[in-house]
């Protein structure tokens, strides 16, 4: 049996205040969630979070990466600060990083690789843009995505790895994938995670991420190949989080 699991992008909101609060809303609901629940604040915020998280069932990831150990790279923050500031895990690849700041699959690769084998949960991001979706190519696309990193890596640990399916023309737009969309293509990941690396590949979650909102998520969660999502914008209010949460 995978597991299930609800995860929030905060991506560049909320302040130190907004973003302690937020997640003591979260925590004062006092709900049993019946999934991994984790959240994903700015960085600056990552410590002070990943304290009040402590001894709670919520897990604290980030939203990016460096893929450098560390030295001379301005503005990067490397793995092992971020596990020093007691962070779970890491999104790579969001389709915001690919498209705002050029992230490549070679970049991405590196990326994946010292995560994984740094045993740190990965939410990792792939999708098709609008353009690839009219023309009936995201299947392709996905499988490039996949063969151009992930499945490229040697000895890749797969027990802290999500796949993300996140359609690039669905985030953020209020226009959500429709549930058979998101199964076909989900079906399509799972078929190739098992190609790739067999009966190990089961234990996979996939997420499905792109306008979740409390109206839509249990008719997507309820199809069989998906475990869960990664929720941007409803992910900022704690109702609307918490009632994501609580329909899978
Ligand atoms: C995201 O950015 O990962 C995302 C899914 O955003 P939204 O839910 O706002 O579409």
């Amino acid at each position: 049996m995978r597991r299930k699991i609800v995860a929030g992008n905060w991506k560049m909101n909320k302040d130190m205040n907004g973003s302690v609060g937020l997640v003591q809303e979260i925590l004062q609901s006092n709900k049993l969630f019946g999934c991994d629940v984790c959240i994903a604040p700015a960085f600056p915020f990552l410590s002070e979070i990943s304290n009040i998280c402590e001894s709670t069932p919520i897990k604290v990831i980030a939203q990016n990466v460096s893929e450098k150990d560390e030295g001379a790279y301005t503005g990067e923050v490397s793995l092992d600060m971020l596990k020093s500031v007691g962070v779970d895990g890491v999104i790579i690849g969001h389709s915001e990083r690919r498209k705002i700041y050029g992230e490549n699959d070679e970049v991405l690769k590196m990326k994946l690789d010292n995560c994984l084998k740094n045993d740190v949960e990965v939410f990792f991001c792939i999708g098709e843009t609008l353009d690839v979706r009219e023309k009936g190519k995201q299947n392709e696309v996905i499988e490039n995505q996949l063969s151009n990193t992930l499945f490229d890596l040697k000895d890749v640990k797969l027990d802290k790895l999500v796949i993300a399916y996140e359609p690039v023309w669905a985030i953020g737009t209020g226009k959500n994938a429709s549930s058979e969309q998101v199964q076909e293509i989900h079906h399509h990941i799972r078929r190739l995670l098992n190609l790739r690396y067999g009966k190990l590949s089961e234990s996979i979650p996939i997420v499905y991420g792109g306008s979740l909102k409390p109206n839509n998520s249990k008719d997507i969660f309820s199809c069989p190949d998906v475990d869960g999502g990664l929720v941007g914008g409803a992910s900022l209010n704690s109702q609307a989080f918490l009632d994501i949460i609580s329909s899978i």
